[in-house]
């Protein structure tokens, strides 16, 4: 089982409402099985929403207290952002689940960087830190390409 950021999945979770459907996990679908989960929304808040950025850091600043998660309109929702992680936690708990596959680019999701004054900087999202953390392998989606299909037998 593999936890998958929903909106790649085309679930409309996005902040805009939409989804940002990967055809070829969509391809793979059917030979593993995907836990679908949206963090911002685990969290409370609702979709469609405003963008958020990570503020003076990246997802494990904002764990340790060092950085926070603020919307467009300048409202904080560092809470909305940790409360939506640790759900994701407790979900990959109870299935016994070690990879997961993130959105890239989003300050929960993000795997290697997350967008910050509409430019890319190192780093990852709040939720893939918290997994990080908990020692599950996390899996940007840009890399979800004919490599992972090829090798998608030793998917778990
Ligand atoms: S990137 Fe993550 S938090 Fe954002 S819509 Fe997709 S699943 Fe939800």
């Amino acid at each position: 089982m593999i936890l998958v950021s929903a909106c790649l999945l085309g679930i409309e979770c996005r902040y805009d409402g939409r989804s940002v459907r990967n055809d070829y996990l969509l391809a793979l679908a059917h030979k593993a099985v995907f836990i679908p989960i949206c963090p911002e929304q685990l969290g409370g808040l609702p979709t469609p929403r405003l963008p958020a950025e990570i503020v003076n850091g990246d997802g494990f600043d904002v764990l340790t207290g060092h950085a926070v998660v603020v919307d467009s309109q300048g409202k904080n929702v560092t809470a909305e952002f940790v409360k939506g992680a640790d759900e994701v936690i407790k979900l990959a708990t109870i299935m016994n689940i070690d990879m997961a596959i993130m959105k890239e680019r989003s300050p929960s999701c993000g795997v290697t960087c997350v967008k910050r004054d509409h430019i890319l900087v190192q780093g990852m999202g709040v939720t893939s830190a918290r997994l990080t953390e908990q020692g599950i392998r996390v899996i940007t989606s840009d890399k979800i390409c004919e490599e992972y299909v090829r090798h998608y037998r030793h998917w778990k």
